[in-house]
């Protein structure tokens, strides 16, 4: 059995390689970007007005005048005016280009017109205030977005005003969520007695449609032939498999067997950890199987613990390791890492954890109550009120 720091390094060190490929704009929302985004010109293109006004040349002011001839109109999204007169000023108008001729924008509120004439109330200005100089926010070919970033709806924003209508983004992976057991039947369906509704790939398909991959179940009986017929096909197609179920001690626990007849290399099979003890965990071809063990909470924190991590280092995305203070004192003898249900509040930053108890690892009811796991470590039992310990988090804290 290896430790739970063990896991994560071999999950870590067998990481897939995803695809560069092109997509729309309009279908990058939610993808990795896989080349850096510059700027097609200086940001702003152009000296750009701020403030609807008259633009003056500061000189004239500055030497007394405060009263100005309004020459023409500059409008935003028509070509740059030129002051034909230096004592004359010009309208001006938010977005628009800065006139030839003229340095200072001084806003309506602060000017008075009669007529075609503007005087400045009696107010301090500033020369070249309301003006945005061009390339002030960015000067053109420079890098405005890295690579590896996750793009959100602000990245959109960038990357068409570069006028990017396709950009390189890492292609989602293909898994397969397959779950094992005789006992489960669809969601749509009334349970026998000894049976139970199938839930966990459910749980899997959400979490990797919120994150834009590709999943696809199937659900395969306790059945070894069977088992090892459907697999076979799976492997083929799919870039990463996620088994639920199978993978412990019972007569109908079929999955590492099959898995290492089909050619699947083991890295390992069960890690000292509660929940998910019989986790095992195998490559083929770049190709990573995660075998984890039904109960659904086991499998939850395992997927979150280990799958998303090892996603997100695939696609080279950056992983922040929270900490969370331990609430109230707690207990655990077993040599393990335990995996603590809490509930998280964030008080003024500190994140504040307090267990929810719970039934064993198959306690689904109380995954909805809590927010995350804390990770306690296997070398002590007493775990102190006011202690930090990771955070695996499985919702936005705020
Ligand atoms: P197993 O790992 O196959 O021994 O299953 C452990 C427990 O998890 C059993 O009580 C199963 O009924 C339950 N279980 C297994 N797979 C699922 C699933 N896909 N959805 C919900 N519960 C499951
Ligand atoms: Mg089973």
């Amino acid at each position: 059995m290896i430790s739970v720091q063990e896991a994560v390094n071999i999950i870590q060190s067998n990481l897939a390689k995803p695809e560069i490929i092109e997509v729309s704009f309009k279908e990058a929302v939610g993808k990795v970007l896989a080349e850096p985004i510059s700027a097609d010109r200086d940001f702003p293109p152009f000296d750009r007005v701020m403030m609807d006004g008259i633009a003056i040349n500061y000189d004239r002011y500055n030497s007394g005048q405060s009263m100005f001839n309004v020459e023409a109109t500059q409008l935003a999204g028509a070509p740059r005016l030129t002051l034909r007169q230096a004592d004359n000023c010009l309208e001006v108008m938010t977005g628009a280009m800065l006139p030839k001729g003229v340095d200072t924008v001084i806003r309506y509120e602060d000017v008075t017109i009669v007529g075609n004439k503007a005087v400045v109330n009696d107010i301090e200005i500033f020369k070249g205030q309301n003006i945005h100089n061009q390339g002030q926010d960015i000067e053109k070919d420079h890098i405005i977005i890295k690579p590896s970033t996750l793009i959100t709806p602000a990245e959109i924003g960038v990357i068409t005003t570069v006028g990017k209508e396709k950009v390189k983004v890492y292609k989602p992976l293909k898994f397969a969520i397959i779950s094992t057991g005789d006992e489960l039947v669809p969601v749509e369906d009334e349970p026998k007695e000894y049976q139970i509704r199938q839930s966990n790939s459910h749980v899997f398909k959400s979490s990797l449609d919120q994150i834009g991959m590709d999943a696809q179940v199937f659900h395969i009986v306790d059945d070894k032939e069977t088992l090892k017929g459907r697999i076979k096909d799976i492997l083929e197609e799919f870039d990463a498999l996620i088994l639920s179920g199978g993978v412990s001690k019972g007569k109908s626990d079929f999955v590492p067997e099959v898995l290492e007849e089909l050619g699947v290399t083991k890295h390992f099979h069960r890690v000292a950890q509660r929940p998910g003890k019989p986790f095992w965990f195998g490559t083929v071809k770049n190709k990573s199987v995660f075998a984890l063990p039904g109960n659904p909470v086991s499998t939850f924190l395992c997927f979150n613990k280990y799958i998303l991590p090892w996603l997100r280092k695939s696609y080279r995305l950056e992983e922040k390791i929270q900490l969370a203070q331990l609430e109230e004192d707690f207990s655990f003898k077993p040599d393990l890492t335990y995996f603590l249900q809490v509930k998280v509040n964030n008080e003024k930053g500190m994140l504040k954890a307090t267990p929810v108890k719970g039934q064993g690892s198959g306690d689904l009811a109380n995954l909805v109550l809590a927010d995350g796991f804390i990770e306690l470590p296997p070398d002590k039992y007493d775990f102190k009120a006011g202690e930090l310990f990771p955070l695996i988090p499985y919702r936005r804290l705020d």
